[in-house]
């Protein structure tokens, strides 16, 4: 099993724990979630042994050991349940069927209500079984988690990984144009996996190639009346991609083959450096305008005139 590790992180919790002043619950954030939930797992094989390879430590790392309870996204849910909530407090309020200490793992913390955020408060603060309970609490969106949560809580910032990371882990699982495009809009695998059987996938997979094989400005001026209606969800999210794309088509070295990949190689054959990140500032700028709320159709529009 390869694990993702944060070297600062995993030295913090260690020494902690050597030092006896391990907290009841840390928050992690800033990571992606495969290296947040492997240091979370290594968090709780540390308490039992930490060899990371014997059956206690393997069992713990599988998510199969009896004291180390996983919460996360169920498939095709966007956010944790208050029910998943209230069945892990259930779960804890009963003595172990083995001994040594207890770990819940709460994987998208950020993504649960503020009723279940609440919910969860008193079972953070008062731990009243007789057995040793830690939790972790991993976050994407810290701006999501409560601030009665966060100061109860040791606060753990991961080190991000890049996009260029994100995309490669994806590989394993999708086609290179998938893990492209998933890679700009998440660093969350389980998200990521949602995103992409969601029916509105389809619509941004073909945005961006409709985008892409736009050649001359008729076929723009058709590009721009087929998607007028965009939602604007699905065009940030378009953006995200083009904003990656322009940005690969900087850095990239190897060579790669694929839709989006062919059409990077092009770009960087055919244009000057600086007409690429004269584009990339551009869009930079539509994304921030379309946070600002400036109407979907305007930034399509202006994309469409800054581009042709
Ligand atoms: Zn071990």
């Amino acid at each position: 099993m390869q694990l993702d590790l944060d070297e600062r992180v995993n030295e913090e919790l260690i020494r902690a724990k050597e030092n006896n002043r391990l907290m009841h619950a840390y928050l992690f954030y800033g990571g992606d979630n495969k290296t947040m939930l492997d240091e979370a797992l290594v968090f709780a094989c540390n308490l039992y042994c930490g060899c990371l390879n014997c059956d206690t430590c393997k069992s713990i790392l599988e998510q199969k050991h009896l004291n180390v309870k996983v919460i996360s996204l169920e498939e095709n849910k966007t956010m944790i349940t208050k029910e998943q909530i209230s069945n892990l407090e259930a779960e804890f309020s009963l003595t172990s069927l083995v001994s040594g200490p207890r770990v819940y793992i709460i994987d998208g913390i950020d993504t649960a209500s503020s009723a279940a955020q609440n919910s969860l408060l008193k079972f953070i603060e008062e731990p009243q079984m007789q057995d040793e309970v830690y939790g972790i609490l991993i976050a994407y969106n810290l701006n999501n988690v409560l601030t009665t949560i966060k100061s109860r809580c040791g606060l753990m910032r991961f080190m991000p990984k890049s996009f260029e990371q994100i995309k490669e882990d994806l590989e394993n699982d999708y086609d290179a144009d998938d893990a492209f495009i998933l890679a700009s809009l998440s660093n969350n695998r389980i998200v990521c996996s949602n995103i992409f059987n969601d029916s509105n996938y389809q619509i941004i997979k073909n945005l961006v190639y409709d985008f892409l094989n736009i050649v001359d400005s008729k076929e723009a001026i058709l590009f721009y009346l087929n998607n007028k209606n965009i939602t604007k969800d699905n065009l940030q999210a378009f953006l995200k991609v083009l904003i990656n794309f322009y940005h690969e088509a900087l850095t990239l070295t190897k060579l790669i083959s694929s839709q989006i990949y062919d059409k990077i190689t092009l770009l960087k054959q055919n244009k000057d450096k600086s007409d690429i990140y004269q584009k990339l500032t551009y869009l930079l700028n539509l994304d921030t305008k379309l946070k600002y709320n400036v109407v979907e159709k305007n930034i399509l529009h202006e994309l469409i005139l800054t581009f042709f």
